[in-house]
């Protein structure tokens, strides 16, 4: 029991999933189809949205935004360097030019007051990131949206679960992208949902993710008619399989029950660390907001704890506790490092972030008596300093 170590974050399949993969297994349809179909109406239902579409990931549903709006070479698309890989890659794959914008210090999520010095009129859409599941300041970003003519996309990979003002994030969204991978709130394995308020869209997402043919398989079986499938453009293939939703179906039911052991958790992490020198909780003070708490972030001080993040996570490390860092900011990789000419400064808050923040563990498949393990090191930690 001594040595067993608390990863930082784990998936938690139970006999459900298992149950529902099996069925779909023996059923003899194996791709997209009726599970499919069941997962994205649930799925609608969760959020109360007018579309929730299937696809194989949250890039995919990124990705698939960007083409929707036809946006390509010669286009700028506004979003926040502190985010995973994706958000801005898809910019680049589809031949626009990614715009970074520092984020907010305190929140970690882009900066309001920051977005409408980055405009041009090139500007065609911004991607917004709820980072570990706290809002962004969605009302004000959709003004400036409509004041200057540009779509809002938002990368709510963090955020399913999360609320402003008794809305929850994907509602009422132009477009939102979920994300199912396995350590976030829910999975399916792999896959992801895009959500859209306008039918017409859902339409064209459906053929954009299934070879860009006009009718999917899976409809074949729905009507007297024989298979005549067309190519309408030339689509991509990032179809959700059945065996994946049934895993979803199975995960959403549970999703507020998950939600709720995140947040008591999380309720611990604040009331033990709050006293802390050198240790600065991610938790921005917005009553009007739920948080998913997809991810519970602590900022490092080396000045005051001694040690550097680096550090102080192989010190975690030694005391069998997993962590991770969300992020190391964009502009910072090579890719766009060079791409860009970025100095390390170019974004000062996401450079800062970038050096201190630390993810502690926090998932449902914990024990509430694995937090205090967690707690217990990191007070350990900060008094060997001292
Ligand atoms: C996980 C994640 C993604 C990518 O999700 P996939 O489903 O793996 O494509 C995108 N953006 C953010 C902020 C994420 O955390």
């Amino acid at each position: 029991m001594k040595n067993k170590i608390i990863p930082y974050a784990q998936p938690y399949i139970k006999r459900e999933e298992m149950k529902s993969v099996l069925q779909v297994l023996k059923s003899g349809w194996l791709t997209s189809g009726k599970v499919v179909e069941k997962f994205e109406n649930n799925f609608k239902d969760y959020l109360g949205c007018a579309n929730a579409v299937a696809v194989s990931s949250a890039t995919a549903a990124l990705h698939i935004s960007l083409i929707l709006n036809n946006i390509g070479k010669g286009d700028e698309v506004i979003t926040s360097p502190f985010t995973f890989a994706s958000t801005a890659n898809v910019i680049e794959l589809v031949g626009a030019t990614t715009v970074f914008c520092d984020i907010d210090y305190k929140t970690l999520n882009i900066d309001v007051n920051e977005i409408k010095n980055k405009i041009t009129n090139k500007t065609k859409a911004i991607i917004v990131v709820h980072f570990a599941g706290i809002p962004c300041n969605i009302v004000a970003i959709k003004q400036i949206a409509e004041r200057y003519k540009i779509k809002v996309i938002e990368d709510a990979a963090h955020a399913l679960g999360s609320e402003i003002n008794s809305r929850k994030i994907g509602s009422d969204s132009e477009f939102a992208a979920f994300s199912f991978y396995p350590i976030k709130n829910i999975t399916a394995a792999e896959g992801g949902m895009l959500i859209t308020n306008e039918p017409v869209l859902g339409e064209r997402i459906k053929i954009l993710r299934w070879y860009g043919l006009s009718e999917a398989v899976w409809s074949r079986k729905k009507s007297d008619k024989l298979y005549d499938s067309v190519v309408l453009t030339p689509g991509y293939k990032y179809n959700m399989t059945d065996i994946q939703a049934a895993i979803g179906i199975e995960q959403l039911k549970k999703l507020n029950n998950f939600n709720k052991i995140r947040a008591d958790y999380a309720k611990i992490y604040i009331e033990e660390l709050s006293n802390i020198e050198g240790i600065e909780l991610h938790i921005p003070n917005m009553n009007n907001i739920i948080n998913s708490w997809h991810l519970f972030v602590i900022r490092i001080n080396k000045k005051i704890i001694g040690f550097s993040r680096d550090e102080f996570c192989f010190e975690l490390k030694k005391r069998n506790i997993g962590s991770s860092y969300h992020y190391k900011s964009l502009h910072l990789h090579p890719y766009y490092k060079q791409k860009y000419s970025f100095f390390d400064n170019s974004f000062p808050n996401a450079f800062q972030a970038s050096q201190e923040v630390i993810s502690l563990p926090l998932y449902p498949k914990m024990k509430r008596k694995d937090i205090f393990t967690v707690i217990k090191a990191i007070k350990n930690i900060c008094h060997i300093t001292k």
